[in-house]
């Protein structure tokens, strides 16, 4: 019926692909998880209904777009990093409040999470860090939503250049490996970390061991249980 089809929609728009480039969105994160995506492993496949909540963040997400839009104070909006080698993203305003320029980046979630929220969340620090680097920018505000009560907290971020030089290192280390077809090494805290909580490889993961691991073997491996590696 009408439910399968919209599901069917959802599942094959967003059909997983290998990834080819770092995303801004990769900094900080799980080594391991980023190289099964550059390699294709099979994924669990992510349930239509949690991608048609992704959708709906954006739609709140454009809607405080345009009440920016509105307000006078947008620079420019979904704006690209200057092109360079390392890894590509979209920062979804720049902005002009008091005379100063601020890299702004929506954040959407559900009233429980949000409620709980004290402080930014970590990836997204270190999401906007980058776009202040690349931006060259020295203030950002990670302004966060929650979808179901539509209650807002916004947070001033400076920009340290420290972390940035951190996880820019980090990411040409895993373009190291990637290259080099070394399976980085599990989370140290794994599987407690929140990443392995809704990883997409956690099973694939569990059956590799802890530290690096060749590639060509591990490939073997998940080829003999019958998972197909493109
Ligand atoms: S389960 Fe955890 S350690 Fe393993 S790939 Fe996923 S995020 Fe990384």
């Amino acid at each position: 019926m009408l439910k399968e089809l919209i599901d069917q929609f959802y599942l094959d728009r967003h059909r997983d692909r290998e990834q080819y480039h770092f995303y801004i969105t990769d900094a900080g994160k799980c080594g391991r998880a980023i190289f099964f995506k550059f390699k294709n492993v099979p994924r669990e496949q992510m349930e239509a209904r949690i991608l048609r909540l992704f959708d709906h963040g954006d739609y709140i997400q454009m809607q405080i777009l345009n009440t920016l839009f509105s307000l006078g104070i947008v620079r420019s909006s979904e704006v690209q990093i200057p092109p360079q080698a390392l890894v590509s993203g979209r920062a979804d305003a720049i902005i002009t409040l008091n005379n100063e320029l601020y890299v702004v980046d929506f954040k959407s979630m559900n009233s429980m999470i949000f409620r709980k929220l004290q402080e930014p969340k970590e990836e997204n620090v270190n999401q906007i860090q980058l776009y202040l680097h690349y931006f060259k920018i020295e203030k950002g505000i990670l302004l966060y939503m929650s979808k179901d009560t539509s209650e807002l907290k916004d947070f001033i971020i400076s920009y340290n250049p420290k972390l940035v030089q951190g996880l820019l290192t980090g990411l040409e280390d895993l373009d190291k490996k990637i290259k080099a077809d070394i399976i980085p090494e599990r989370l140290a805290d794994w599987p407690q970390n929140w990443q392995c909580q809704y990883c997409q490889f956690k099973d694939i993961c569990a059956s590799s061991d802890e530290g690096e691991v060749k590639w060509a073997d591990f490939k073997k491996k998940i080829e003999k249980l019958g998972e197909q590696v493109v």
